[in-house]
């Protein structure tokens, strides 16, 4: 299998995460989280799209609507977001991006183009990751440090490009619901950075995204059923001492009817004793400090035999 990564105790790199003590006796801790993709989302999955003004509009709804709405509120709510920003809408919005980090809350890296990297060589991801990088840091004057992969979507070397670039830590993986070390590979000595999970039910693209001819399934979700949704899932995080990362569409949850529900949803965090809702560097932060010894995923490798799987490309019909 595998040797353990950097563990003293010798344990196994794919053992479960380790729970996390939270910063002054806090019981778990949330980050609410907005990925700014904007017309990005779009363009990248067809640059014909940027013709169309109807669908150029729904994306705009983002920066122009809902950033400035989400801003009042979390003033409202006195706390602090962190908005994952890819480079292109940074450039094409310089003046909000400036308000959101003049307002105290973080700004992360979320690709350039929205870029999904399926297929692609380390050296495009690379090259993605550093025109991304320069957009923000040229918009905002700070250097992100944290990073949050287009669609979630990483490859295996995604960890040591981050690496290389300094950052702290990633929000893109699934296996945990507990921040940990991330190993760039199995065996001793291995870098790692922090890795913060997320996951697909703890997103409102599942719930409200609907663009004809480019994605969504058609159904447009009540705020209210959403807001039931998520409030179950705090207060199961919070009892098992979780990190609740909660990701949400300033163009998808700008909206006023969303928008009411997610301040909901925070007033019901305020009320939690010992929740602790920070940004995701400020979790990056802390989690770093815990020196946990970092964990690993082997890439899976199958042995085919002539005439079996090997034949087929991936995605290939079964
Ligand atoms: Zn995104």
């Amino acid at each position: 299998m595998t040797a353990a990564a950097n563990d003293p105790a010798g344990r196994d790199a794919t053992r479960p995460a380790d729970p996390i003590s939270w910063p002054d006796g806090a019981r778990s801790a949330a980050i609410l989280s907005y990925d700014m993709d904007a017309e990005a989302v779009v363009l990248a999955i067809d640059l014909s799209h940027g013709e169309r003004l109807s669908v150029m509009s729904h994306q705009a709804y983002g920066p122009v609507t809902g950033v400035p709405r989400i801003l009042a509120m979390l003033e409202r709510q006195d706390v602090k977001a962190t908005f994952f920003c890819p480079g292109y809408t940074a450039e094409r919005y310089p003046e909000l991006l400036r308000r959101v980090a003049d307002a105290g809350h973080e700004i992360a890296h979320h690709g350039y183009l929205h870029e999904a990297v399926r297929g692609m060589s380390a050296a495009a991801e690379a090259a993605m990751l550093d025109r991304g990088l320069e957009a923000l840091e040229r918009v905002t004057g700070r250097r992100p440090v944290g990073y949050r992969a287009p669609m979630w979507e990483t490859t295996y070397a995604t960890p040591g490009l981050l690496l290389d670039r300094g950052f702290a830590y990633d929000s893109s993986l699934m296996d945990c619901d507990v921040p940990y070390e991330l190993a760039e590979h199995p065996g001793d000595g291995a870098r790692s950075l922090v890795e913060i999970p997320v996951h697909w039910a703890l997103d409102d693209w599942e719930q409200y995204a609907y663009l004809p001819e480019a994605f969504g399934s058609g159904l447009i979700e009540d705020p209210a059923k959403v807001l039931s949704m998520w409030t179950a899932e705090l207060a199961a995080y919070h009892d098992h001492g979780a990190c609740f990362t909660l990701t949400n569409h300033p163009f998808l949850s700008g909206r006023l009817g969303r928008l009411r529900a997610m301040e909901t949803l925070i007033e019901t965090m305020h009320a939690l004793p010992g929740l602790w809702i920070a940004t995701a560097e400020q979790v990056a932060t802390h989690v770093r400090g815990l020196r946990l010894a970092p964990r690993a995923f082997p890439q899976p490798v199958v042995d085919t035999r002539p005439g079996e799987l090997s034949d087929r490309s991936p995605g290939a019909p079964a």
